[in-house]
């Protein structure tokens, strides 16, 4: 049993939303951790080996698809689930995200705290615990945390 908390890494370089992303996820359950330099993502995550990572995709102004498909390229992150964040609005942007091996594109503008765990809980197939009453990620017909089968 993998009795850990899922384990979501936000890459997102505006300090206020980092605050504001953990406040709201840990207090959901889940283990977070964030990267602020664009630069440490993917030493972070093959460190943290995340579930599920948050990608904001503009950097300092700048579209970081490049590094997107450095993390979808490297044997040992490509496999994380990567949902990409960002204000770009254009069609053109949310396709160049999905080609970069995005799963899926939030805009920032029109997504909630609570849209974003609904996210993650879709994308990772969570459900809630009926013993521990957590999300639960489940392994092999039970529940990850406490080990109780789950239907
Ligand atoms: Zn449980």
């Amino acid at each position: 049993m993998n009795n850990t908390k899922i384990k979501i890494l936000f890459s997102e370089d505006d300090e206020f939303l980092v605050d504001i992303y953990k406040n709201k996820f840990e207090k959901a359950g889940f283990d977070v951790r964030s990267v602020q330099n664009l630069n440490s993502i993917i030493s972070e995550a093959k460190d943290f080996q995340p579930d599920f990572i948050f990608f904001d995709l503009l950097y300092d102004g700048e579209p970081a698809f490049e590094v997107l498909k450095q993390i979808k390229n490297d044997d040992e992150t490509k496999n994380i689930p990567v949902v990409a964040l960002t204000n770009l609005r254009k069609e053109e942007d949310r396709k160049k995200a999905m080609e970069a091996g995005a799963l899926d594109y939030v805009s920032k503008l029109e997504t909630s705290l609570e849209k974003m765990i609904a996210v993650v809980e879709e994308k990772l197939q969570l459900k809630i615990c009926p013993n521990c009453h957590e999300r639960a990620k489940i392994v092999e017909g039970k529940c990850n945390l406490c080990g109780t089968k789950i239907e």
